[in-house]
């Protein structure tokens, strides 16, 4: 089954995800490899635009 909430990093990155969803995100987070690569390129990029 695919998760609902895999590829929100960047989602949850921006701070768009809701209270509830951000606490199922990050439970999901912690056994995603694929989120957890996902969310380090977004803070990479992130750092980039930003400088
Ligand atoms: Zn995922």
């Amino acid at each position: 089954m695919k998760d609902a909430l895999c590829g929100k990093a960047g989602t949850y990155y921006d701070g768009e995800l809701t209270p509830d969803e951000e606490s199922l995100f990050l439970a999901h987070l912690a056994g995603c490899a694929e989120c957890q690569r996902a969310l380090h390129s977004t803070v990479q990029l992130d750092r980039q635009v930003r400088r």
